[in-house]
């Protein structure tokens, strides 16, 4: 440990700076502590409806070696990487924050979009910004391990670096590669677990990624759990018929799609009060069926049948679970 001046400046004494972080600039590490980090989460396996086999294989490749790395040692080894492939909506960030959680891990979340997008302004300091970033996010996960980095859109930061490419984003997919490879490499002992989430899978993902999940739409027990668990804390008088006919008539939602439906129909009875100032919470009418029925009119299926099948492909060839 070295120390750092306390940047308040009240002469009260210095803070204690972990080696791992001498080299990151304070306002970078504050940023990803308090944009970017997440210790505080409390997901269970239950709140992710379906996906019965995916959870099997990332409890046992990935959970429990964070629980126990003592045992998980050689070839049990667990993969640095875990690509996690599927349309958009299917519980990937759910899942991502799920394994923090269980393995008692900092959670740590970024889009790669919004390191790799255009900018307007000085694009070289906008880089060394953005670089510093990806630095600093790596070093405070290493202070904060075991921890897992969830990074959305991932293939944006995996593409080939081509010539006619800006400058600026070359230099970003460079230092994210670099620590990308260094981890759990320069060190043995780095608990640190990348989770990544294209939005279009690629031959860089493959190449990255040694393991491969699909996660799929949801089935309909899939989704008759996501409705049921919405449904829980709700005043409604959907029988469990009336749940089964909704997961008939909503096969091709995705997860999100299915949030989606039923805050729309949440709103239903809302729509059929007179004066909202006035009307006493207890008397607002329970969500029907046909609050589900309106609703079904204007929340449709996001994932198009062409997207399903070149998923459907991608995991035939190169998925872990296949
Ligand atoms: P992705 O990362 O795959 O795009 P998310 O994990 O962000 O999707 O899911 C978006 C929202 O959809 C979640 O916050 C949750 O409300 C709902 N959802 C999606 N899939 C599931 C699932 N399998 N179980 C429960 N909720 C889900």
């Amino acid at each position: 440990m070295t120390r750092r001046s306390s940047k308040s400046g009240d002469g009260g004494g210095e803070e204690p700076v972990d080696e791992r972080l001498r080299n990151i600039e304070p306002r970078m590490i504050e940023m990803i502590n308090n944009e970017i980090m997440d210790s505080s989460l409390a997901i269970t396996w239950d709140d992710i409806a379906g996906l019965d086999d995916a959870k099997n294989t990332i409890k046992e490749i990935v959970v429990w070696p964070m629980l126990r790395p003592d045992i998980f040692t050689g070839l049990r080894g667990p993969p640095k990487g875990l690509l996690l492939f599927g349309p958009p909506g299917t519980g990937k960030t759910l899942i991502g924050k799920c394994i923090a959680s269980q393995s008692g891990a900092t959670f740590f979340s970024i889009s790669s979009s919004s390191l790799t997008s255009k900018w307007v302004g000085d694009g070289e300091k906008m880089a060394s910004l953005r670089c510093g970033t990806v630095r600093a996010l790596f070093a405070v996960a290493r202070v904060h391990q075991p921890a897992v980095i969830f990074i959305d859109e991932i293939d944006s930061l995996l593409t080939q670096r081509t010539d006619g490419e800006f400058e600026a984003s070359r230099r970003i997919k460079t230092e994210f590669l670099i620590q990308f490879d260094g981890c759990g490499t320069t060190n043995d002992e780095d608990r640190i677990l990348i989770v990544g989430a294209p939005q279009e899978i690629d031959e860089a993902a493959r190449r990255r990624f040694r393991k491969r999940l699909y996660i799929p739409l949801p089935e309909d027990q899939g989704r008759m759990g996501i409705v049921r668990n919405l449904l829980k804390k709700q005043n409604h008088s959907l029988t469990d018929d009336e749940i089964a006919e909704l997961c008939r008539l909503t096969a091709g939602y995705s997860g999100s799609d299915m949030d989606g439906l039923c805050r729309e129909a949440a709103l239903g009875p809302i729509r059929s009060i007179g004066d909202i100032r006035t009307i006493s919470a207890d008397d607002v009418r329970p969500i029907t069926f046909a609050d589900f029925q309106n609703a079904l009119k204007q929340v449709r299926a996001s994932v198009s049948d062409k997207d399903l099948e070149l998923y459907l492909r991608w995991n035939d060839e190169y998925g872990s679970l296949s």
